[in-house]
């Protein structure tokens, strides 16, 4: 492999609640610039844009490129989405509604756009360059603020009918049990994600259980990073410890489900609190998927954990306007 750049050159967005991420990516699948911008969740559709616009010039800057470099553009968002006209029909973190997401990038960089759902991009990512490579069917779930899920069957991303399936996030782990963002009760997502343990640990510290996130956890609405619970966890915490092993057997209960339902080849597991806990999340999440998975009794199911980290959403991204707009990809 040479460090010269093989064209042509894709620009990838990842557009997240909290934070915009942007690469320039060539045919090898490398990183030639990135930039990050804070995502303006509350200003609505014009900051939005430029913020976008901002991200991706940004990182063609950190290139030493311009937009007339670039030959497509893949963006991943948060939906629901019309995938094929690229837009976002409503985002309540995003406080938009039917923003025209392929107009607007298409207009200011000038080459062909390629929109998909945030998740299901870097689940994508995972598929082809990450955990997922040499795989054709998998499940993939991120924990972190929220929980996304990818499905991908016979090499391809399954969005069905609705072009929004996926959403394992929203499989019912618990009947009338907690609410979540999307409105409804019991999802896997408001018992398990980073928000749902935040949560749960406020209820604790109020019950007067002593913890070192004390400091951090100071309503249900504080941000707790992955990285404190993390640390919580690793230093033996028993609230953290109670919760992260709550969290990781409603996962793997959900796993282990969709184990049964779809015989997958691999189940992968990312996002920011698997990420930072590392090998002991992923092996608790193995455990309960393990011990749920009655169609599995040979063990056949590899379960892993992600490997792109944060880059997973602009490879996936740029991977998809690839294969949409230019050559096939190149995985030598
Ligand atoms: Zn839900």
């Amino acid at each position: 492999m040479t460090t010269q750049a093989e064209g042509p050159l894709v620009l990838g967005i990842d557009l997240g609640g909290t934070k915009i991420l942007a690469a320039v990516v060539d045919a090898e699948h490398r990183i030639l610039g990135r930039a990050k911008e804070a995502t303006p969740a509350r200003e609505g559709g014009a900051a939005l844009q430029d913020a976008l616009i901002e991200a991706g010039r940004n990182a063609l800057t950190a290139a030493g490129l311009e937009p007339s470099n670039i030959e497509a553009l893949g963006i991943g968002s948060p939906g629901p989405l019309d995938v094929e006209a690229g837009i976002i029909r409503s985002s309540p973190n995003l406080n938009v509604v039917d923003f025209p997401l392929k107009e607007t990038l298409h207009q200011a960089f000038g080459v062909p756009v390629a929109v998909q759902n945030d998740v299901r991009a870097g689940g994508y990512g995972e598929f082809m360059l990450g955990a997922g490579r040499g795989y054709r069917d998998i499940v993939a779930a991120f924990v972190g603020t929220g929980i996304g899920g990818c499905l991908i069957r016979d090499g391809a991303i399954v969005s069905g009918i609705t072009g929004n399936a996926g959403e394992i996030g929203h499989l019912i782990v618990k009947a009338n049990g907690p609410k979540c963002g999307c409105g409804r009760r019991g999802c896997l997502e408001a018992v398990a994600s980073r928000t749902a343990i935040t949560r749960r640990i406020h209820k604790a510290i109020k019950k007067g259980a002593s913890t070192p996130l004390r400091e951090v956890v100071r309503n249900k609405n504080s941000r707790l990073k992955s990285k404190e619970l993390s640390n919580a966890y690793r230093s033996g915490d028993p609230v953290a410890v109670h919760e992260v092993e709550r969290a990781a057997r409603f996962i793997g209960l959900a796993l282990g489900s969709l184990i049964n339902v779809l015989g997958p080849e691999i189940v992968i597991i990312g996002g920011g609190v698997t990420e930072a806990i590392g090998s002991p999340f992923v092996e608790l999440v193995r455990n309960a998927a393990r011990g749920q998975a009655m169609a599995d009794p040979d063990r056949r199911v590899h379960i892993e954990q992600a490997e792109l980290g944060d880059d997973a959403g602009v490879l996936g991204a740029s991977l998809i306007a690839r294969e949409r707009y230019l050559s096939a990809p190149s995985l030598t």
